[in-house]
């Protein structure tokens, strides 16, 4: 179904993105629960003010430092993923030399080869996941623990962009770095990752571009030490106290209507 929603819209943005993962829906790969967890995802963006705020850029400086110094970096996908920035996806994959890996909590193998098939219209070479899903990750009950031998089961760095907790869990306790993007910096994702990129994956992904074309060129020497100097935990209580922050001022009078 194509809606017409007009530019001059106060949320023609946030409209947007809500119809493309309609279409993803319609066109059979995003999961009924990809699009409540959208859901939750906005309701975070209200409170974060819908900007790339300054401790998601730290986290982001980082997350690009990890996948560039890592041997074996993964960009793992999903339906809402693959619905919101396929190009983004592939570019990024480029630039740090990573594998792209479908992965998927309500696993069919229809979901999966469309999913695949988006990211090869947008230019990927080579996506995992698809009919080499034949390695397991322990401990996990969902089918998001089938992966490919080649791709996250051997990676040292994974970036999970919208992440489930339980997977984020598992990965960790393989020894990997796992990079988040989560709008929801309570979230068990947000709290189990090495990095975690509190933003809408619309704004990181290009974000993430971004410094990868900057950091191209930094020693390893240089990466390592912004990766040494970062510290998650400081990282989300400064997101914290951004919201915090935010609704106090917010909730002083006429502010309101501003926001
Ligand atoms: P947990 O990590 O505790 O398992 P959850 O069950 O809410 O949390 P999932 O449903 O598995 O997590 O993953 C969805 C997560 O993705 C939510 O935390 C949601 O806030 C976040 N999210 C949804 N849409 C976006 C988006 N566009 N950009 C960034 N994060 C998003
Ligand atoms: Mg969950």
């Amino acid at each position: 179904m194509e809606v017409n929603i007009p530019p001059t819209h106060p949320r023609y943005q946030s409209l947007l993105i809500r119809e493309k993962l309609i279409k993803g829906f319609e066109e059979g790969y995003v999961a009924k629960a990809g699009l409540i967890a959208h859901g939750r995802g906005e309701c975070f963006d209200y409170l974060i003010g819908e900007t790339t705020i300054e401790p998601a850029l730290k986290a982001i400086e980082a997350a690009v430092a990890a996948l560039l110094l890592s041997n074996n970096p993964v960009i793992s996908v999903n339906g809402n993923v693959a619905a919101l920035v396929p190009e983004e996806v592939v570019k990024l994959a480029e630039l740090v030399n990573a594998k792209i890996e479908v992965n998927l909590f309500y696993r069919s193998e229809e979901r999966v080869m469309k999913i695949a098939e988006v990211l090869r219209a947008c230019g990927a070479r080579e996506v995992l996941g698809v009919s080499d899903a034949t390695a397991e990750i322990p401990e996990l009950m969902s089918e998001r623990r089938r992966v490919s031998p080649r791709g996250i089961l051997i990676a040292d760095t994974v970036l999970v962009p919208l992440e489930d907790g339980d997977r984020t869990e598992a990965l960790r306790r393989l020894g990997k770095t796992v990079i988040a993007i989560d709008l929801n910096p309570l979230s068990r994702t947000a709290r189990a990752a090495s990095i975690t990129i509190v933003d809408n994956v619309v704004r990181a992904m290009p974000k993430m571009i971004e410094y990868a074309q900057k950091l191209s060129n930094a020693s390893r020497e240089e990466l390592s030490s912004i990766l040494r100097e970062y510290d998650n935990n400081a990282i989300l209580s400064e997101v914290l106290k951004h919201i915090r922050n935010r609704l106090e001022e917010l909730s002083k009078s006429n502010l309101l209507i501003q926001c």
